[in-house]
């Protein structure tokens, strides 16, 4: 197929081979000197070639075995030992060195059922997923092994499989995920025929675990335009194995200000999202997942989706906890679905932007608002709602600025003043009245005294002895 003497020993441009870090270059002369051979090999290698800028991660493999790589170095950690990978920790990086491998066969979708340690870069590489991550530069001179051609992909940036896709997929239930986070962040397209692999192994993928399956769409989060990774596996019918009933979005009509269908506009309202933030495109998404279930005609024209935030929220928090994402990004999603029709007017009170602040919370205020103009500027036709919500940030900004009371822990008593104060028991009467207080003071910011809370705490609760 291709020439092994160009392609496969041709060597990494000097301009890309200076960027190897030289503490890389120390690791890997510390094994050579030791009698092994070792390669630069995996992402970076990709990274470099696909001209990624920033920082790469670079992973190193070598014929050495992990108890000798750790006999090396004096600072290693036995991150990934079973699998033959040992983290060797230098001064200014941690960087995983991995054992020549192959493996055996994948009887349950997730783990090879054996590793075979091996003593050339060859066969290693042939155990990898994509032709593009199965390259590997001598850290001597910068030679490129490359017996796959993942140059020549590269530079027709396609993402092809080594060897059989469908396969390789079967092997690993993980690599289609993987195959569509790379489609989106590294910006390249899937070969011919690569959707129709992963559509055909749909069941390993159900197999993985959990946790790989959220570690990946949080890597593809990361992508400048995560929706084309997303578009792939709605292709290949991932949605349902991932978010039961968000294939329901796609072709659900909306009609109104909407231009597209629901699905059409979660991709481009997770996109529209502010890129260093995961968990945001993801509440992107996910915001209308409950509009094919609640939606119903409206007199006169398009469709209503009444109380689709509150079913979503619903939905999304139960999502995201059989994916095994933390209880606190879980509720935070959540929170940004229940929360993202913001319907502001400029006619507003500052009590009422308060209250806006303390019903979502002064800490993702800003999120629900980065949200909402995500949402009003993909719907097609609400492009004028984004200056109005532009205004909301603005007196936001402007309340929390001035220190305004926002919740419980602005206000100057607690739960304790109020229960010597009116000599009650501890209990749910206390919280009550210090939610009336907010309340109280978020209409009224003057009111935050703890004289004057203390009185109006007497008031609400004339059967106690308050003085
Ligand atoms: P990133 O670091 O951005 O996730 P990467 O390509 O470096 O991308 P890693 O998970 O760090 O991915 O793995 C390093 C290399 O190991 C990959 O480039 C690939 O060659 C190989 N690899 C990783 N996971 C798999 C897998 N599931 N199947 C086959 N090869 C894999
Ligand atoms: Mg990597």
């Amino acid at each position: 197929m291709h020439d092994p003497v160009t392609q496969d020993r041709s060597s990494l441009p000097r301009d890309l081979f200076e960027r190897v870090p030289d503490e890389v270059l120390d690791l890997c002369r510390a094994l050579a000197d030791a009698g092994h051979a070792v390669y630069i090999v995996g992402g970076a290698v990709r990274d470099l070639l696909l001209g990624r800028p920033g920082e790469l991660d670079w992973d190193v493999a070598t014929s050495a075995r992990p108890d000798e790589v750790t006999a090396l170095f004096e600072r290693t950690a036995p991150t990934g030992v079973k699998h033959g990978t040992v983290t060797v920790i230098l001064e200014n990086a941690e960087y995983e060195v991995t054992t020549f491998r192959g493996e055996s066969s994948y009887s349950d979708g997730r783990h090879p059922d054996e590793v075979t340690y091996l003593d050339d870069i060859e066969a290693d590489l042939a155990r990898r997923d994509f032709t593009m991550n199965a390259m590997a530069v001598d850290p001597r001179d910068g030679t490129l092994i490359d017996p796959h051609g993942g140059r020549d992909a590269i530079g027709r940036r396609a993402l092809e499989a080594v060897g059989d896709a469908v396969q390789r997929f079967r092997e690993d239930g993980l690599r289609p995920m993987r195959a569509a986070r790379f489609t989106a962040v590294l910006e390249v397209e899937p070969a011919a025929g690569l959707i129709d692999a992963m559509r055909a192994t749909r069941d390993v993928f159900e197999k993985v675990s959990a946790e790989r399956k959220r570690d990946e769409i949080l890597k593809m989060m990361e992508a400048r335009t995560p929706s084309r990774g997303w578009q792939m596996l709605e292709e290949a019918s991932y949605l349902e194995l991932l978010f039961p009933g968000l294939e329901k979005t796609v072709g659900c009509v909306q009609g109104g200000r909407h231009d597209h269908d629901v699905w059409t506009h979660s991709l481009g309202c997770m996109d529209a999202c502010p890129p260093c933030d995961p968990l945001l495109r993801l509440a992107g998404l996910l915001h209308d997942a409950a509009k094919p279930e609640t939606s119903e005609p409206r007199e006169g024209e398009g469709m209503h989706f009444y109380r689709h935030e509150q079913i979503g929220e619903q939905k999304v928090a139960a999502w995201l906890r059989n994916l095994h994402f933390k209880g606190a990004d879980v509720e935070r999603v959540a929170l940004l679905v229940r929360h993202h029709m913001v319907i502001y007017s400029p006619e507003w009170t500052d009590a009422a932007v308060r209250r806006f602040i303390a019903r979502v919370g002064k800490e993702h205020v800003h999120d629900v608002i980065d949200l909402a103009i995500a949402d009003v500027r993909t719907q097609g036709r609400s492009d004028f709602l984004v200056p109005l919500a532009e205004e909301l940030r603005g007196r936001v900004g402007a309340e929390l600025k001035k220190g305004s009371v926002i919740d419980r822990t602005d206000l100057a008593v607690g739960g304790r003043d109020v229960m010597e104060h009116l000599g009650l028991d501890p209990g749910p009467r206390v919280g009550e009245i210090i939610a009336s207080l907010l309340d109280r003071v978020v209409e009224d910011p003057a009111l935050n005294e703890r004289a004057i809370l203390l009185a109006i705490a007497a008031e609400l609760d004339p059967g106690s002895g308050g003085q």
